[in-house]
């Protein structure tokens, strides 16, 4: 046009033919950036919710770029995130979040085996007056202490959590009320004969366990697990201490 001439026919079509290229590739490359940010984007909105399970493909990017490169850095945090979200500082158990997000994984589990799961309510005895004699902070080792006993005393694929105060509960996989109860002997003898450090050699703890289980039939079975568990622990209380109850139909745990 600035020779004063119009282009040929064939020139124009060239030109339109690079310019569809070009205008191609730039969205196809657009779309597969948006595609990979998008990624990231669900992994890092699972994180907040507390769920650390998603990982970034990595392996899907063949260009490693400021994508890749914020992708591979969530994948080496989410580990460590993750221990510090769903576990208990003090005690060194899964806290209330994390107890959740693992019994669905469980739940789903068993459901899928047809298998029984269980839950044990543990609460330490007379806990008030080891903080009375002994002082708050020494009530805080002493919690930690039983963290570390009760993780030691649960088999590997048991969950340990501590829930509240001196509270714990432990989610036993593939154990009916038989197995559970014999878990729950385990937890009180352990109770029983251990010498804990932070206290003088003789003074010894108890602690009451409440167990129900049940065949995992549909997600809510953790949930309904938990409240009988509770249930059963408070007639362990209130039966003297130190015992063990295992929950059954017509429980009445409360007055009404
Ligand atoms: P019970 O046998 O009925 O369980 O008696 P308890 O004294 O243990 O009573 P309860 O379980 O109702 O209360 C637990 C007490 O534990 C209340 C509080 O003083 C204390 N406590 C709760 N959380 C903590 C904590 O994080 N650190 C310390 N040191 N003490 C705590
Ligand atoms: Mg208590
Ligand atoms: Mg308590």
């Amino acid at each position: 046009a600035d020779a004063g001439r119009m282009p040929y026919p064939g020139e124009e079509l060239w030109t339109l033919a690079l310019y569809a290229i070009g205008v191609t590739a730039y969205a196809a490359l657009q779309g597969h950036l948006t595609k990979r940010m998008r990624n990231l984007v669900r992994v890092f909105a699972k994180a907040q919710e507390g769920d650390f399970s998603a990982q970034y493909d990595e392996a899907a990017d063949q260009m490693p770029d400021p994508v890749t490169i914020i992708g591979r850095a969530y994948n080496r945090m989410r580990a460590h995130l993750e221990a510090i979200v769903l576990t208990d500082p003090l005690s060194g158990c899964f806290n209330r979040r994390g107890l959740n997000q693992l019994a669905e994984r469980e739940v789903s589990r068993a459901i899928r085996g047809k298998k029984h799961v269980a839950v044990l309510a543990i609460d330490v005895d007379h806990f008030k007056h080891i903080n009375d004699e002994y002082g708050h902070l020494t009530g805080d080792e002493v919690i930690r202490e039983v963290g570390a006993l009760l993780r030691e005393t649960a088999r590997e694929v048991d969950v340990v959590a501590r829930i509240g105060g001196e509270e714990f509960t432990i989610l036993a996989p593939d154990s009916n009320d038989e197995g559970a109860l014999i878990l729950a002997e385990r937890v009180m003898q352990a109770f029983r004969s251990h010498r804990f450090h932070s206290l003088p050699p003789e003074r010894r703890i108890t602690t009451s366990v409440g167990v129900a289980a049940a065949p995992a039939r549909d997600d809510e079975v953790a949930k309904t697990l938990l409240a009988r568990a509770d249930e059963a622990l408070y007639v362990a209380k209130r039966s003297g201490r130190d015992r063990a109850v295992v929950w059954h139909a017509g429980m009445r745990a409360f007055d009404a």
